[in-house]
């Protein structure tokens, strides 16, 4: 760090005197902690060495890369090194797309980076930090693995970030009752008709202060400040009670689906919350399903299947959600124990168009079968993407074809006669 501080005091002073530009980057890892929770500080260790490694053989910043902390690097591009900043950032990204070899598996370890250009954003040590640090956390905000860098319009919204945080702890002491609760169909494709079987839960939240605000903009900083815990609680227990109701109704079967954050997963405490909700509402566990990503089990796959075991012996269902996105892999399928995939919106798109979503939902849905898991496709918005799934084997279907995530009682005037 001092070094680095250095290198830099004398890098903004060349570039005052020579007229030239610089860049400061700060980069960090995402999820860091899992890899050291998972593996142990010793994997922990090696990995940051070869991201070290790595990083000094990126061609024009091969003296200005510095550790500054646990698992936060920086790195200066300074004279004409400059003039390829973009292609250094798109090697350094490069860095982070490839898997790491540790203890005989492949781990993904994204990182996310922010960047502040000297002498435009600031001519000092003090500020090109904390500009460089303000762009990190955007890039943080905007789901990590990507580099932001310094614009003054970050810096309002990063009081707006303030607010927002403020807003979302007060929401969470006053025992959630501002985040709602919507329900979209699931629909299940039958021989003759197809019917609604359930419902996905999806969190809104209703703020006093700032007005609705969809879960893309906020559930990242809610993860980010563990308040998704509360949160992810206060919508299992909601969906699952409401769920039980409908079960009473004469809709037996109707099951409920609920997003549930790798956050969330990695509580020690997680499963006996659920078990704690499923036992004070008397549902039957079979009619819940939690849906997951792979993000867990791409760090660390053997924790990822402990949790999810414990899970499934309470007797709930699990879904691998937005599968396809991301880093996908078809070995997760098999190795999880899992019941539904649901494929992501972005294959049905343009589902008669585009002949790899067709292929990759065809395949997806084959090899499903020969597993025994179900396939749900997401983001059916029209008939004709409808015709192409009911050849394939599809069960399940949601989308705004059928009906968009609605407040609980149009969902029940809709699909509850
Ligand atoms: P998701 O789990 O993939 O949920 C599906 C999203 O796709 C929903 O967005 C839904 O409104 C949208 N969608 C459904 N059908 C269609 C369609 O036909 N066309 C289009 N264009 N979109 C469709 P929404 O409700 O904004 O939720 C976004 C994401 O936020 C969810 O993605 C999920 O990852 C997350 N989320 C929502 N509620 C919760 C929650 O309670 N806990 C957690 N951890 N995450 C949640
Ligand atoms: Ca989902
Ligand atoms: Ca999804």
């Amino acid at each position: 760090r001092m070094r680095c501080e250095q290198d830099l005091n004398q890098y903004i002073k060349d570039a005052e005197e020579n007229g030239s530009e610089g860049a400061f980057m700060m980069i960090d890892m995402d999820d860091f902690q899992n890899i050291n929770e998972g593996l142990g500080h010793h994997y922990g260790d090696m990995l940051l060495k070869s991201i070290a490694h790595n990083l000094v053989r990126v061609s024009g910043i091969e003296n200005n890369c510095y550790r500054i902390s646990g698992d936060e690097f920086a790195v200066i591009v300074h004279g004409e090194a400059y003039k390829e900043l973009s292609r250094i950032c798109k090697d350094l990204r490069e860095i982070f797309n490839r898997p790491w070899f540790l203890k005989d598996e492949d781990y993904y370890c994204t990182m996310s980076m922010g960047v502040a250009c000297f002498p435009t954003d600031g001519n000092n040590i003090d500020e090109l930090t904390r500009k460089a640090n303000i762009a990190l956390s955007t890039a943080k905000k905007k789901g990590k693995n990507c580099a932001e860098f310094y614009n003054e319009k970050v810096e309002d919204t990063s009081f707006y970030r303030l607010d927002l945080e403020q807003n979302m702890r007060r929401a969470t002491l006053n025992s959630c009752n501002e985040f709602e609760v919507y329900y979209q169909p699931i629909i299940e494709i039958g021989p003759e008709k197809n019917v609604c079987c359930g419902a996905e839960a999806l969190v809104r939240w209703n703020s006093t202060e700032l007005g609705f605000i969809p879960p893309n903009d906020f559930i990242p900083l809610a993860e980010y400040l563990g308040l998704i815990n509360p949160i992810g609680e206060h919508v299992l227990y909601e969906a699952v009670k409401r769920c039980k109701y409908w079960n009473d109704c004469g809709y037996p079967n109707y099951k409920v689906n609920v997003n549930i954050s790798v956050i969330q997963l990695l509580q020690p405490d997680f499963v006996a919350k659920v078990k704690k909700i499923l036992d004070r509402t008397h549902i039957q566990p079979k009619n819940v399903t939690l849906e997951v990503t792979e993000s867990l089990a791409i760090n660390d796959m053997n924790r990822m299947k402990a949790v999810l075991g414990k899970l499934k012996a309470l007797g709930v269902g699990v879904a691998l959600d937005d599968f396809g996105t991301g880093y996908s892999s078809l070995n997760h399928i098999r190795q999880m124990p899992i019941d539904v995939i649901k494929i992501d919106r972005c294959f049905v798109e343009n589902l008669s168009e585009d002949e790899f979503a067709e292929a990759f939902v065809k395949m997806v849905s084959e090899l499903a079968k020969t597993i025994g898991v179900a396939v749900c496709v997401e983001g059916v918005e029209e008939r004709k993407q409808l015709e192409v799934l009911s050849h394939m084997n599809v069960k399940m279907v949601q989308g705004y074809y059928y009906g968009k995530p609605m407040p609980v009682k149009e969902f029940e005037l809709a699909y509850l006669k």
